[in-house]
């Protein structure tokens, strides 16, 4: 049998139904929750996801600003952006848009990232709210792992003493989605561009989170039956459309759930990013008795 689709689009509706609710309650208390985004440069993909960001917390009552730096700016005028954004009060949640040009690589970009007030990295990258993470503490959690999570939930699959396999390990995806899964008891395996039989790994999974950028690396009799699928990856093709890290014709006919790209985890990660802003103004609210 085929497996379900999990629908990212329209789950994405549900989070930001949420999460408006929550905004609703927070602008009756005088707290209007406030995004800043930092772009860099003039990456087509990365101009695509602002906007689309922008456009989104507009639809739930966020007020966003997308502050746009040139592509050969100096790290230390980007570091002086970030202190301004977090002694402004009316900002919330700061989010660098990734990938930094390369003046920002050898270290640059994680010290830089280090400078986001750890009360408003809406992205999860700050040591600190890493740190949490791990240590199963309350923080800010990446919003990309956050919607797989979420669109797990929405399976109705019990993660606790599942297999799980993660492929890819960035800061961003991989080893938040692994620490996550952790969380609801699940048995986890983090696989990499080093990993040695990687489909013998992911054939053991019953929860599989491809997370890579490799277009369909993930084939159908890599799969579990029954396993649950999610497909991270946003590769676009030669002939300009979209494909995720799963091969996803072969893997429906063996997985019991399965995320489409697009479609899937996209819509999912912006609606988590609103989340987290609204739950910056939330503690804001608190922290100012309001
Ligand atoms: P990174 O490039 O930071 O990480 C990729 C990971 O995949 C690395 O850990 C790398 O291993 C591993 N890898 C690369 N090749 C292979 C291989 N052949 N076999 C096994 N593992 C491999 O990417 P991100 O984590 O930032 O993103 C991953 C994908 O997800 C991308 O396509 C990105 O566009 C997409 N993405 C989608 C989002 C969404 O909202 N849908 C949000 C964020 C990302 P190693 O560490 O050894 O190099």
């Amino acid at each position: 049998m085929a497996a379900q689709i999990i629908d990212g689009r329209g789950l994405a509706g549900v989070v930001r139904q949420e999460v408006a609710a929550r905004v609703e309650g927070l602008v009756a208390r005088g707290v209007t929750p406030g995004l800043a985004v930092v772009l860099v440069g003039d990456d087509p993909a990365s101009q695509v996801y602002v906007r689309s960001k922008e456009r989104m917390a507009g639809k739930v009552g966020i007020s966003a600003q997308t502050i746009r730096l040139p592509s050969d700016v100096q790290p230390e005028e980007l570091l002086r952006q970030i202190l301004a954004l977090n002694e402004d009060s009316s900002v919330d949640g700061v989010l660098v848009q990734l990938p930094l040009p390369s003046q920002f690589s050898g270290g640059v970009e994680a010290e830089i990232l280090g400078q986001i007030s750890p009360e408003k990295d809406v992205d999860g990258l700050h040591p600190l709210n890493l740190g949490k993470l791990v240590a199963g503490e309350d923080g800010f959690v990446a919003c990309t792992p956050s919607g797989c999570m979420r669109m797990l939930a929405s399976t109705g699959v019990d993660l606790t003493g599942k297999r799980a396999v993660v492929i890819g390990r960035s800061t961003i995806v991989g080893k938040p989605m692994a620490h996550l899964l952790l969380a609801q008891n699940a048995t986890v395996s983090i696989c990499h561009s080093r990993t040695v039989d990687l489909a013998d790994r992911v054939r053991e999974a019953d929860v599989v989170i491809a997370a890579v950028g490799r277009p369909e690396l993930v084939r159908g009799d890599w799969i579990k039956p029954g396993a649950a699928v999610i497909d991270v990856g946003i590769n676009r093709t030669e002939e300009g459309t979209l494909v995720g890290d799963v091969a996803f014709d072969e893997v429906t006919q063996a997985a019991g759930h399965v995320s489409p790209v697009p479609g899937g985890v996209g819509p999912m990660t912006i609606a988590y990013l609103l989340n987290n802003v609204s739950l910056a103004a939330a503690r804001r609210s608190e922290r100012e008795g309001r």
